[in-house]
């Protein structure tokens, strides 16, 4: 079983700045990533609000300028999935793929994925006209009739790039407030071929083989109407990654690590930093700033454990 000092599990911005700072302090340092560096910055088009990039960065450029970054350091990468981690003896050994490692520290920077509408087909309709990643699927859509769901960032920040490839895009929202920044809502309005629909949910995905529509429902006036639609993009949130996390460890009600302000967590060597971390402000410059907490944090920890 091969032993680090570190094992960072995920490789987006708050996984690649903490493998960056343990890599810098002379630390033993294990990468664990599922697929390429990046992470949700990959499904991103344009980062608008990163310091330093006034016009704004394509996400593929800034993975592949973080990814850059850290391929000038020293350390192992895995491209597997942790299956689970348990404590024993001071030190944590992980399941990735077929092996084990061993990390005197683990730093879970594993992030989240889309949260689905829960509907009872949407599995089935998912790639068939059903998706969860704008800038992977929006072309399909070229010329088409979309709709989008949701009133975060996410959901107004996709809208707004869909509608420069889609025909119409119906920018669907369960209440009349959005929680997005007030400049992606005011681009929203702005943009003509963009028709918002409030106080609206979507109860029914139409088609069996690919989506051929949906049912929205009016929450206020409990009207139903049908709306035929080629393509639907769901933007409701995401749920934490974390089905490898160890028994014991404190979470909040929707399973994110809750950890104090220097990224520890309820268990011994064990930090998290991004977006599995249950907080408020989730954006590439917090993952960031958590990933290189969560590494002086890593560092004292086994400092101290040497003292
Ligand atoms: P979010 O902020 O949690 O917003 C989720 C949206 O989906 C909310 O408007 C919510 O409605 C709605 N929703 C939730 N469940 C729903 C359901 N079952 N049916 C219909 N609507 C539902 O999620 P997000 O937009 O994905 O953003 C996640 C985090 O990433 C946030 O911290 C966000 O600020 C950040 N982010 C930042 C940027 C940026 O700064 N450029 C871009 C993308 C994401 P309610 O409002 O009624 O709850």
């Amino acid at each position: 079983m091969k032993r680090y000092d570190a094992v960072v599990v995920g490789g987006g911005p708050a996984g690649i700045t903490a493998a960056l700072y343990l890599c810098r302090s002379g630390l033993s340092v294990a990468l664990v990533e599922m697929l390429a560096p990046g992470g949700q910055i990959l499904k991103t088009e344009h980062i608008e609000n990163y310091p330093g990039f006034p016009k704004g960065i394509n996400g593929w450029e800034m993975a592949d300028a973080f990814a850059a970054h850290l391929d000038a350091y020293q350390l192992d990468r895995y491209n597997d999935a942790i299956t689970s981690m348990v404590f024993d003896s001071g030190v944590w050994s992980l399941v990735v793929g077929k092996q084990t490692l061993a990390g005197r520290t683990v730093l879970v920077c594993s992030g989240a994925n889309p949260r689905p509408l829960g509907l009872p087909n949407e599995a089935q309709l998912t790639g068939r006209g059903v998706s969860y990643c704008a800038l992977c699927d929006g072309n399909f859509f070229r010329d088409q009739v979309i709709a989008v769901v949701g009133g975060g960032n996410s959901a107004l920040e996709e809208a707004l790039y869909l509608s420069r490839i889609a025909k119409k895009v119906y920018l669907v929202h369960r209440r009349e407030g959005f929680r997005a920044a007030k400049i992606y809502q005011d681009k929203l309005k702005a943009t003509p071929n963009i028709e918002i629909v409030l106080d609206t949910v979507v109860s029914q995905l139409l088609g069996d083989k690919d989506l051929q529509g949906v049912t929205l429902h009016n929450v206020k006036t409990g009207e139903d109407r049908e709306q035929a639609l080629e393509g639907l993009f769901v933007f409701v949130g995401y749920d934490p990654q974390n089905a490898f996390l160890p028994q014991g460890l404190e979470v909040d009600a929707k399973g994110f690590i809750v950890t104090d302000c220097e990224m520890r967590t309820s268990l011994p060597g064990l930090f998290a930093a991004g977006d599995i971390r249950s907080k408020q402000c989730r954006q590439v410059t917090t993952a960031v700033g958590d990933g290189a907490t969560a590494a002086t944090a890593a560092f004292s920890y086994l400092e101290q454990l040497e003292a």
